[in-house]
């Protein structure tokens, strides 16, 4: 069976989180922009993938088509054991356009394709054909996006309890927030913290104790830049809590640095800029040797998102990250909802479980 085309496909589902916001630097994010890549076969059999857009989904469908399609129409389709091998020729055929970014991000949605038709061939859901899934549903925490006044927040977290969240992670850089997140969901529901990257180390440090009480399970990346991870580690030696950090750094090698310097508790790797699942496997089996957890990164709700759910269905722990907003519409016919236990249940049909639903993405194609 062999590849005929790779196509890239502008869908944007417009949400509503109320009266939080999602930025960018300058750019307000108004909007879901997902870039999916379809990959199909001269046997009629077509696997889908999501590269990481946001506010570049024009550039990261070029990416695709320039970079992405040339590399990947004629081949034959890869079974499971072949997938690494390709897609190591094709991250060494585009190395000289960055290992890191946009380049990673499509390359990334290729893999997440393939991994989907080769489950497909096998007429198996995606987290069988990798190993034996230990759990039907995956646990979700409300990734709430910025609000900023602490009686919002407060608000907004008592809201994501009702609707059955067990976890809340907040996008906020002040103590006032996180104490109020934290006296609005008690003692027992476990608070996650994530600042973007904006601090020193020292800055860093400081928050850190600041927050001790509010007890956190950790801090997500305090520390500008990302890749200083030295410069984490120490943040994570003296500030006294749990840190989290991969949402920036792409491919296993990366992460191993990451790790080597002792700078993350928790690891996140992001299926759609990573390097797609297969280098998503090799971080999960480093992390699991050195002892750290898998908390992925999933704002998105495109395939990446399914096969985020099949990832963390081969482990027995782990939550998966929900953008709590609502959207205008749902790609997989609203069933990667978190149920009334704050659930998701993982996909059961062949691949990554479900197709695209084809009337939303005409509806909300933009290109
Ligand atoms: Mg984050």
């Amino acid at each position: 069976m062999q590849i005929t085309n790779v196509r890239a496909h502008h869908i944007r589902i417009p949400y509503d989180a109320g009266g939080a916001s999602f930025r960018q630097g300058a750019s307000a994010i108004t909007a879901l922009e997902t870039v999916i890549l379809e990959v199909s076969t001269d046997a009629g059999l077509t696997g889908w993938g999501d590269a990481f857009a946001y506010v570049c989904p024009r550039t990261t469908c070029t990416a695709i088509e320039e970079m992405i399609a040339p590399q990947a129409r004629g081949i034959e389709v890869p079974d499971a054991a072949g997938i690494p091998a390709v897609m190591d020729q094709i991250q060494r055929n585009l190395h000289l356009f960055g290992r890191y970014g946009i380049t990673m991000f499509a390359i990334s949605g290729l893999d997440i394709a393939l991994w989907d038709l080769a489950a497909k061939i096998e007429g198996a859901p995606l987290n069988r054909l990798i190993g034996t899934p230990r759990r039907t549903k995956i646990p979700a925490y409300a990734s709430l996006l910025r609000i900023g006044t602490p009686e919002r927040i407060a608000d907004e977290c008592e809201v994501a309890l009702r609707h059955g969240y067990g976890a809340i992670k907040l996008h906020e850089t002040t103590t006032p927030a996180v104490f109020a997140a934290r006296a609005a969901i008690g003692d027992r529901t476990p608070l996650m913290v994530d600042l973007n990257c904006p601090l020193d180390g020292a800055s860093a440090i400081a928050f850190a104790k600041d927050c001790s009480a509010a007890h956190p399970l950790f801090l997500e990346e305090p520390v500008w830049p990302p890749e200083d991870f030295a410069t984490l580690a120490e943040v994570r030696a003296k500030g006294g809590l749990d840190i989290a950090a991969g949402e920036n750094a792409c491919t296993v090698h990366q992460f191993r640095q990451m790790m080597s310097a002792g700078a993350v508790s928790h690891a996140q790797p992001s299926v759609i800029k990573v390097g797609g699942i297969t280098e998503f496997l090799k971080i999960a089996a480093l992390a699991d040797e050195m002892g750290i957890h898998i908390v992925p990164h999933s704002p998105y709700f495109g395939p990446g998102f399914l096969a985020t759910l099949h990832l963390m269905s081969l482990r027995d722990d782990g939550l998966i990250e929900v953008f709590y907003l609502k959207r205008a519409a749902c790609l997989w016919r609203g069933r990667i909802y978190a149920d009334a236990s704050g659930s998701i249940e993982v996909p059961e049909g062949p691949g990554l479980g479900y197709e695209p639903d084809q009337d939303v993405m005409e509806r909300y194609r933009v290109a």
